[in-house]
């Protein structure tokens, strides 16, 4: 049957943060001076828990969702995240599996030309971020597997812990900006450090 040579219809899943745009919590934690909310995904794998303590040194000091919009509004993408990402998209479809939340998303979107992004939210009552709705545990690897039933051909990109289950449930998948100890950790990707590369490595992966 001729459907049985084509290719497959590729989607690129794409993590936002450390790979398209910086760490949201690091830039927080650098602009108000509050050393502990450099922990990231990084360095501790359990989210939930990095979360609660986050809100609680949120709490701890005042800090409301506007103070910290002020913050994100100050942030840019990664140098060459734009054009990274739109030569990718004229090639494949991409969809941004990110942990990061709808209202800390927003301001990256519009800046890299409103890709699709699929995050959790934020419960905010009164300014105060009271709690995290995460919309699905274990999201990248779900969508990535949801994907896949529907014959799409997966390619992953992401630089954490929390990206991968959702590099190995793909077709292929690739650390991105990667730290040591994480690449360490999960050899069986390949890690790559410029969007150059990222870019030639998706496309050898296409189409096949
Ligand atoms: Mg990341």
């Amino acid at each position: 049957m001729a459907v049985a040579q084509q290719a497959h219809q590729t989607i690129v899943t794409l993590d936002l943060e450390g790979v398209l745009i910086p760490e949201i919590w690091i830039a927080v934690a650098e602009t108000t001076g509050i050393p502990e909310l450099r922990r990231t995904t990084r360095d501790e794998p359990d989210y939930d828990l990095l979360m609660r303590q986050r809100l609680a040194i949120l709490d701890e000091h005042g800090l409301t969702m506007s103070a910290i919009e002020e913050v994100i509004a100050t942030l840019r993408p990664l140098p060459g995240a734009l054009d990274f990402l739109n030569a990718l998209r004229e090639i494949s479809q991409v969809i941004i599996l990110s942990d990061t939340f709808e209202q800390f998303g927003r301001p990256f979107m519009r800046q890299l030309g409103m890709p699709t992004l699929f995050c959790h939210r934020l419960i905010v009552e009164n300014d105060r971020i009271t709690d995290f709705e995460l919309r699905q545990v274990d999201q990248k690897r779900h969508a990535v597997e949801a994907f896949k039933a529907l014959n799409f051909r997966i390619i992953a990109a992401g630089d954490s812990y929390n990206d991968t289950a959702m590099l190995g449930a793909a077709d292929a998948g690739f650390l991105f900006h990667a730290p040591d100890n994480v690449i360490k950790e999960f050899p069986q990707f390949r890690a790559l450090n410029e969007f150059p590369q990222l870019l030639e490595a998706i496309q050898n992966n296409l189409g096949k």
